[in-house]
């Protein structure tokens, strides 16, 4: 509950919220779909600024890539056509598998559900992860200055207490939000680019039941090319874990062959993904808590890593052969 709440405005233009959230004097936040925050218990807020007449709840496409507003909610996402036929769907279905309550999933938004990172519980941010997208983030300020005369070349007026309204918009990588953004800083879209039509992407889940929180995710996106590893991306997350991506087993697979040089039928070489797993995966140190300890998710997500690189591999490989076929 936020016992200290003392204003409630509605706003239709985003310049009017980054005023309200510049400004030092009450601490006011930006309310979206309100599933977490009205739950939140924050003595310290006394303002919320509601988003809904923003008109940020958009799924678009351009040459940049694809572009999802702020205010879309988890089940827009997880229906739309243009994420169902993004790399196998695995945006749409992480969104998803992010709330298995259709309730919750209407009113939690992409900007809600990114600004409360871990505590959002989201696998959609995992897939995120993997997908390179970045989050535009725009905050205002104002401040009030007093203007000099100027000059005998540069003559001028005199004026105090001038006031100057400034906005700054820039990029970060949807891994990095929780590290990156400023409390005064709204999350205005998020940009996924469209990767090569070779790739492809996998995302597995454990819970303890179908329906209940992942206790740890993975997701992976991978490119084979001239049956070469192009492009790999692997991260893994889950409840009240920072979606952390592997890089150290992407660079190790990145550039190898995927095949094994003395299989007959052309096999994936599985022994390679084992092999970069348990070398890049040495450091991986998962949180613990009452759900599963941080053992249980080490071992847990180096099963999983292999599961997701080796079906991203395989439909990748398959995708690239359909494809060579069509053009014979
Ligand atoms: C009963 C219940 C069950 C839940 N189950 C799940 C679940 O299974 N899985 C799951 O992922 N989540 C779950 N949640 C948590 C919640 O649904 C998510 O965290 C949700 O994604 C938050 O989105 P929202 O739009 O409702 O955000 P809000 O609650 O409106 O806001 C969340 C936070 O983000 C900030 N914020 C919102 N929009 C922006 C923006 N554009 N820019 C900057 N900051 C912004 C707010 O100020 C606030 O701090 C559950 C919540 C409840 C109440």
């Amino acid at each position: 509950m936020l016992l200290n709440l003392l204003e409630y405005h509605w706003v239709e233009d985003i310049d009017d919220v980054l005023l309200l959230m510049a400004r030092a004097d009450a601490k006011t936040v930006p309310l979206a779909g309100g599933t977490y925050l009205l739950g939140l218990e924050d003595e310290d807020i006394r303002a919320v600024v509601d988003l809904r007449d923003l008109e940020l709840a958009y799924i678009t496409e351009d040459a940049k890539g694809i572009h999802v507003g702020a205010m879309t909610t988890l089940q827009m996402m997880g229906d739309s056509p243009l994420l169902k036929e993004l790399v196998t769907g695995i945006v749409a279905r992480a969104s998803l598998a992010s709330s298995f309550s259709r309730l919750i999933r209407e009113s939690a938004t992409l900007g809600g559900t990114l600004a409360a990172g871990v505590a959002s519980q989201a696998d959609l941010l995992t897939a995120l992860a993997v997908m390179d997208a970045e989050v535009v983030l725009r905050s205002g300020s104002k401040s009030q200055v007093n203007l000099s005369a100027g000059t005998a070349e540069r003559p001028g007026l005199a004026l105090s207490g001038v006031t100057f309204k400034g906005k700054q918009e820039r990029r970060v990588a949807c891994s990095a939000i929780s590290r990156e953004r400023k409390p005064n800083e709204l999350i205005i879209e998020v940009v996924i680019s469209r990767p090569a039509s070779g790739c492809a992407a996998s995302f597995m889940r454990i819970g303890r039941t179908p329906t209940d929180v992942a206790l740890l995710n993975a997701a992976a996106l991978v490119e084979v090319n001239g049956d070469v590893y192009q492009k790999v991306r692997l991260a893994l997350g889950g409840v009240h874990m920072e979606p952390t991506r592997i890089e150290a087993v992407e660079k190790q697979l990145e550039g190898q062959p995927v095949a094994d040089p003395g299989s007959a039928n052309n096999a994936l070489n599985t022994q390679r993904v084992v092999d970069a797993i348990q070398a890049g995966m040495a450091n991986f140190s998962p949180p613990g808590d009452f759900r599963a300890s941080s053992g249980y998710r080490r071992v847990s997500g180096m099963s999983l890593a292999f599961r997701v690189l080796e079906e991203a591999a395989n439909i990748s490989r398959w995708r690239n052969m359909v494809s060579s076929e069509g053009r014979q």
